[in-house]
């Protein structure tokens, strides 16, 4: 790792991972240029092309030959998002760090509210979307589930309707790059490196070009990795409940053995068996597969592979290389 240059004045970075969004690069450059121009700090802007295969690459390569302070880091392949961030964090050289989406649903005019909070003395200042109008029912319900979930289980507060669209001061940034684990749940780990954190409201655009990359199939994986990276209760859970029903197993001896007693023994009993079995037998494969998961996230870990494979570099990100490839 190099040491930090000492400069005069700070610097911002904005770090916006992008996946096939070749449509959208023109029009998020020229609205957030004129405002990081109005911002007045020296700036630069880092594209962490995702694996993109349309020309998102080519575009922002056209773009840096006008404007230099524009810099890429091209993964070899999609990483997801996440690590999509961790390798912008990687490259970032500001004093402070903006991470936003490249398809305008964050508006970039909300960076210089973002910047003031910062000067106030905030280490991490993020946008908290007031309302989720703009996505289904069922995401919304799904969203507002998880969030109870996880305030009831994980071991860290999200604060509501917050995202990825934030500031992060160079020390918070330095502590998230220190954490290097795969499954990546960002939302989290802001919460957990902690520091000095404030919201600052704003409302979501509609998205400009392109569809969004999320499926169904995708979230649900994202939750899920989301809750396994800050709670052990799943796998807890399958202890309370193997204590309630061997109780409940022992009382229904007890039981079946005063009847027996009582009314002497009868041959019925073939439904309720099958269903015992099967009620069981479901518990099981669901505890272990659940065990399974977290199995599985340690496996990840222990192999110990580099997050991300970069295949190139443009502009002013190449300069910083903290990784090995
Ligand atoms: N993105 C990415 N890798 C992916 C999926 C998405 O870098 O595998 C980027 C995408 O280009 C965009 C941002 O992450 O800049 C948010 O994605 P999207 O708009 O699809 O998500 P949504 O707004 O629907 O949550
Ligand atoms: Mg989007």
């Amino acid at each position: 790792m190099k040491g930090f240059k000492v400069v005069a004045s700070p610097k911002l970075s904005v770090i916006i991972p992008v996946h096939n969004e070749s449509a959208n690069i023109g029009p998020l450059s020229s609205r957030l240029f004129p405002v990081l121009e109005r911002i007045g700090l020296p700036w630069e802007v880092i594209f962490v092309d995702d694996g993109s295969r349309d020309d998102t690459l080519e575009a922002i390569r056209t773009l840096s030959l006008t404007e230099p302070r524009v810099g890429a880091v091209s993964f070899s392949r999609n990483f997801g998002k996440e690590i999509a961030i961790a390798a912008g964090l990687d490259h970032a050289r500001g004093d402070a760090v903006v991470i936003m989406d490249a398809d305008l649903q964050h508006p970039p005019e909300m960076i210089e509210a973002f910047v003031e909070r910062w000067r106030e003395g905030y280490d991490m200042v993020y946008g908290q979307r007031t309302d989720r109008s703009d996505e289904t029912r069922t995401k919304r319900g799904f969203a507002h589930l998880f969030y109870r979930l996880f305030a009831r289980f994980g071991e860290i507060t999200l604060p509501e309707g917050a995202g990825d669209f934030r500031l992060i001061d160079r020390r918070g940034v330095e502590v998230l790059r220190l954490l290097g684990e795969k499954a990546r749940f960002s939302k989290g780990l802001y919460a957990w490196i902690g520091f000095k954190g404030t919201g600052v409201p704003f409302v979501v655009e509609e998205r400009q070009f392109g569809a969004s990359k999320w499926s169904f199939r995708k979230l649900f994986r994202f939750a899920f990795d989301g809750i396994a990276a800050f709670s052990t209760v799943p796998l807890r859970i399958w202890t309370y409940l193997g204590f309630l029903i061997s109780f409940l197993s022992i009382a229904t001896a007890f039981f079946f053995v005063v009847r027996t007693l009582l009314f002497g023994t009868d041959l019925p009993g073939f439904p309720s068996l099958i269903v015992s079995i099967m009620f069981f037998s479901g518990i099981q494969l669901m505890s272990l597969g659940i065990i399974g998961e977290y199995v599985g996230r340690i496996f990840a870990e222990v192999k110990r592979r580099p997050l991300y494979v970069v295949a190139e570099r443009i502009g002013g990100a190449a300069e910083v290389s903290n990784q090995l490839v």
